[in-house]
C-alpha cells in the first residue's frame, strides 16, 4: 500500500510523534510505501482564503468554493497545496495522527482539510460517499485523548469517541469516499508509566499490521438513499 500519514503535533518528543514514527517503521517494515506530512514541521498554514490560488475566478467577491472549482479546472493551486493534493491522490491509505483538542482535531489539521480537500479535487459533481473521489482508499484516525475512558463512556461527561469523531469519519472522510476503519485511541498517555506507553505503541503496531482487515466505521451507501434521505427499510425490495 501507499500510506500517507498526516501528523499534527507540535512536539517531536510527544507521544503522538512516537506513534507517527511507530507507524512509519511498522508500515515500511512490511513493504508499504509511506509519506508523512508533518504539519508543524512544514509550518503548514491552516488559513484557507484567496492565498490558496494562483488563479482568480472573481476578483470582486471571494466565493471560496467557486474559486476552488475554477482552480481545480485550471491548475490554479499554489505549489504547497498542489503538493498535498498530489499526496492524497498518490496514497491508498490515509492515517491522521493527532491529539484530541477541544473534542476536535488541532486547527492545523482542520486547516489542512479546509485547504487540501477542495471542491473539484476531493468532492463535487455528485461524487460523495461510496461514489466519492477517494473511493477505494482506506482512512484511520489515530488519536490521543487527555481524559480517561470513563469520561468518554455512555455515562461520562462526554460522549463515546465514535460520536466525537463523527464529523471527521462521516463529514470529511466518508463524504469524500474513504473507507474508514475503526479509530485507534490512546487515553491519557501523559498519566501512564513508561511500560504502559510502550504497550500502547505495541498495540498500535498490531493494529497497523492488520490495517487492511480492520472493522469499518459505518458510512452511508448512496443506493440506500433517495435524495438526501434514507429510503424506508424494505423500499428496495418493494421497488424491485
Ligand atoms: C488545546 C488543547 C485542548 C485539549 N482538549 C482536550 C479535550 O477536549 N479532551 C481531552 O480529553 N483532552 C484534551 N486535551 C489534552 C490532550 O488531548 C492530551 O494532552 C494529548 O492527547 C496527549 O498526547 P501527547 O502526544 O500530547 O502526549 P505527551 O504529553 O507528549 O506524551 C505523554 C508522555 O509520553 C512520553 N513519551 C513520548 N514518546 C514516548 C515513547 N516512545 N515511549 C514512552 N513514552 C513516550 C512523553 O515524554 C510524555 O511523558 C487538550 C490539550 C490541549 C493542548
Amino acid at each position: 500500500m501507499r500510506v500517507l500519514i498526516v501528523h499534527a503535533h507540535p512536539e517531536t518528543a510527544s507521544f503522538n510523534a512516537s506513534m507517527m514514527r511507530k507507524a512509519v517503521s511498522t508500515l515500511a517494515e512490511v513493504g508499504h510505501e509511506v509519506l508523512v506530512s508533518d504539519l508543524y514541521a512544514m509550518e503548514f498554514d491552516p488559513v484557507s482564503d484567496r492565498r490558496n490560488f494562483r488563479t482568480v475566478a472573481d476578483a470582486e467577491r471571494l466565493d471560496q468554493q467557486r474559486e476552488e472549482a475554477y482552480a481545480s479546472a485550471n491548475g490554479g493551486y499554489v505549489v504547497e497545496l498542489q503538493a498535498e493534493m498530489d499526496k492524497v491522490v498518490w496514497c491508498n491509505a490515509l492515517i491522521l495522527q493527532f491529539p484530541l483538542w477541544w473534542l476536535s482535531m488541532p486547527a492545523i489539521l482542520k486547516g489542512w482539510f479546509d485547504r487540501v480537500f477542495a471542491l473539484g479535487r476531493s468532492y463535487g459533481g455528485g461524487r460523495w460517499f461510496d461514489r466519492g473521489v477517494h473511493a477505494g482508499k482506506l482512512a484511520l484516525c489515530s488519536v490521543t485523548v487527555g481524559g480517561p475512558p470513563e469520561l468518554y463512556s455512555d455515562h461520562g461527561f462526554y460522549a463515546p469517541l465514535e460520536q466525537i469523531l463523527f464529523p471527521v469519519h462521516r463529514g470529511i472522510l466518508g463524504f469524500t469516499g474513504f473507507t474508514v476503519v475503526e479509530p485507534f485511541i490512546v487515553y491519557g498517555p501523559q498519566r501512564m508509566s513508561r511500560a504502559e506507553r510502550l504497550a500502547r505503541l505495541g498495540d498500535y503496531r498490531r493494529r497497523l499490521l492488520a490495517l487492511e482487515s480492520l472493522p469499518r466505521v459505518e458510512n452511508p451507501r448512496t443506493s440506500d438513499y433517495e435524495g438526501f434521505v434514507r429510503k424506508p427499510s424494505g423500499a428496495g425490495d418493494r421497488l424491485g
